[in-house]
């Protein structure tokens, strides 16, 4: 069982969790071909998703999904409120097999609920994956905090992959205009690599070993910048990379790395 990044970042995001045999698949922001590229580069077939998962409809996380689950026929869970906007935006259509997630279903032995994120979206979502080995997992991305209910859908879990999407201070001084700004760091925004950290304290005290930084934005963030923060905030507070828990952060495009859950 293994997690395996496609691309994430605020201009792609898609994450396979499961097996070379069979598995899931999270957000659909890659066009097919690097979609196909990126499966065979971990030896997926297509053919082992046995669904897809969307978060929102930012199209960062849905620009290849309408394709991709025309042409492999693989049925799709969303909220009412992002499978609505996607089909009456025209970026979805109507006859693919769409299913509505509000509460928690089983796909290809997984069992996965959703949980609410605070993001400036029609009805965003983070995921909490009981997996067939007894093994639980997260994704949340695209949130302004970390609520209570967010809290409750990830606290626990073996595998998080989290957002650490900016550095304030890279945002502040960066080139984005003030209302961009303003939107990224308000709590319906995203999550900064300090918010990351803090949040990463608790999970990693309700025994959560195994973390991936997710969701980078290119103009106001660094990997080694976000990893640092994260890693050195734990260690002040007694908790140590490489033997309480594994950190990493996802590339922008996969090369080939998967992380065992
Ligand atoms: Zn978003
Ligand atoms: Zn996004």
């Amino acid at each position: 069982m293994f997690c395996y990044n496609l691309c994430s970042s605020s201009r792609g995001n898609s994450t396979f969790l499961g097996d070379t045999g069979s598995g899931i698949l999270f957000d659909a922001g890659i066009g097919i071909r690097n979609f196909q590229k990126a499966l065979s580069l971990a030896g997926i077939s297509p053919q082992a998703i046995h669904a897809i998962f969307i978060s929102h409809e930012h199209s960062d996380h849905v620009k290849g999904l309408d394709i991709i689950a025309g042409r492999f026929d693989i049925p799709i869970y969303g909220s009412r409120g992002t499978l609505e906007f996607l089909v009456h935006h025209g970026l979805l259509s109507a006859s693919r097999k769409l299913h509505i997630l509000d509460a928690p279903v089983e796909a290809g032995s997984f069992l996965v609920t959703p949980f609410s994120t605070p993001h400036d979206s029609a009805e965003s979502i983070g995921f909490h994956i009981d997996c067939p080995n007894g093994k639980s997992a997260a994704i949340c991305t695209d949130l302004g905090y970390p609520s209570e209910t967010v809290m409750q859908g990830i606290l626990g879990c073996d595998f998080v992959m989290l957002e650490s999407n900016y550095d304030r201070k890279m945002l502040l001084t960066g080139s984005y205009p003030a209302f961009l700004k303003q939107r990224i760091s308000s709590r319906s925004g995203h999550l900064s690599n300090d918010q990351c950290a803090q949040t990463l304290e608790q999970l990693v005290q309700s025994g959560t070993s195994r973390i991936a930084l997710a969701h980078l934005s290119e103009e106001n963030n660094r990997p080694e910048l976000a990893h640092a923060y994260s890693a050195q905030y734990l260690a002040q507070r007694g908790m140590t990379e490489g033997i309480d828990f594994t950190l990493e952060v996802l590339p922008r495009f996969t090369e080939g790395r998967r992380i065992a859950v």
